[in-house]
């Protein structure tokens, strides 16, 4: 039976939201191949964090070590390779953040492991796990089998598992010792800088409506707005917008920007270019509004307006007010 181990991600001692989404795929998994789930968390310090896991995960593995006071691909790969090196058949299941993509690859060489990065789905088929991810700047989803591989390391796309709190029964911590020799680790953390704040968390928003250089160079922020705000949403934009200064930095979507997860993504005069896009695949309903049809943004929107959005949102705000009575 394949064990499910699922890796806690944290920071100044918070565990972070894609610890959860990694633990509500790992529930779904365990349950679908029949195995044991452990959450896995290495810090300096498990006061809080493990007993709030435990309240979630059957399991939960401590490793308490000086060396995890901060996050270092170096020592973790260290750790998790000497945990689950009698462990198989196992999948290690993980976010896709910065952090884990600097630990995932290395982690799985070492574990002689099968990887598959930013899954966003995953089936079981007589007792075999597949992911699924997407390829060639999000255009196909492909499937990846993992051809009798009895380790799996998988990563998932922020987003796509969202978290039930009480989904698995409460469970125990069991400490385990540091396997981490004492030897300095090759890489070294020098210090946290703490992201420009805003006003708003355009991470943690539910509507969102995104600006891009279709607005021309000297637009009326007020239409836009006062948009966002019969929508009940929050402003973001492309990087054009911050370049031109008409957005501060922490509102830029995309690779160099923010990840963004809202129920609704409303795109005005957004061409769709990958790196944008790839700050939207957690949005489950993305709507474009491009006066250009062959704009790549509607191959990943579920609904497109091809119109001048100089038309088209006046009329949007007339109709959400409309139906709001
Ligand atoms: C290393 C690197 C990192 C990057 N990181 C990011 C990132 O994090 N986020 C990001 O957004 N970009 C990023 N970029 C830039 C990215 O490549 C694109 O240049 C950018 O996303 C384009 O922004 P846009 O869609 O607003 O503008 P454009 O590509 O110029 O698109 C404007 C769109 O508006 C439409 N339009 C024009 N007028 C109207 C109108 N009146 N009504 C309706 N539609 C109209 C046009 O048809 C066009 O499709 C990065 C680039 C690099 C090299």
């Amino acid at each position: 039976m394949t064990r499910i181990f699922v890796l806690a991600e944290h920071r100044l001692q918070k565990l972070r939201d894609a610890t959860w989404e990694a633990l509500e795929a790992g529930r779904k998994l365990a349950a679908d191949l029949g195995g044991e789930l452990n959450c896995i968390l290495l810090t300096d310090n498990a006061a809080g964090m493990a007993d709030e896991l435990a309240k979630e995960c059957p399991k939960v593995l401590v490793v308490e070590d000086p060396k995890f006071e901060t996050f270092n691909s170096d020592s973790a790969m260290k750790a998790l390779a000497a945990i689950l090196s009698d462990k198989a058949p196992f999948m290690l299941v993980m976010g896709n953040s910065n952090s884990m993509m600097d630990l995932a690859p290395g982690l799985a060489v070492a574990l002689d492991a099968a990887l598959a990065t930013d899954c966003f789905a995953f089936e079981v088929k007589d007792g075999r796990p597949a992911a699924f991810r997407q390829m060639y700047n999000y255009k196909v989803n492909a499937k990846v089998s993992f051809k009798g591989a009895e380790k799996i390391v998988v990563t998932l796309r922020g987003g796509a598992f969202p978290f039930s709190s009480g989904g698995g029964a409460a469970g125990a911590v069991e400490k385990i010792a540091s396997p981490v020799a004492d030897e300095a680790p090759r890489k070294r953390f020098l210090n946290y800088v703490e992201a420009e704040k805003g006003d708003v968390d355009i991470a943690s928003a539910d509507i969102i409506v995104s600006l891009g250089r279709g607005i021309g160079d000297e637009p009326d922020m007020e239409i836009f707005e006062s948009l966002a705000d019969a929508m009940g949403g929050v402003l973001a934009c492309s990087r054009p917008i911050v370049d031109k200064n008409l957005l501060p930095k922490y509102h830029q979507v995309g690779t160099s920007g923010v990840e963004v997860k809202p129920k609704v993504y409303l795109a005005l005069g957004i061409s769709g270019a990958f790196q944008h896009v790839g700050g939207i695949k957690g949005a489950p309903l993305i709507v474009a509004v491009n006066k250009d049809a062959k704009a790549p943004i509607f191959r990943v929107a579920q609904y497109g307006i091809v119109g001048d959005l100089n038309e088209v949102v006046p009329a949007l705000e007339e109709k959400i007010k409309d139906l709001k009575g």
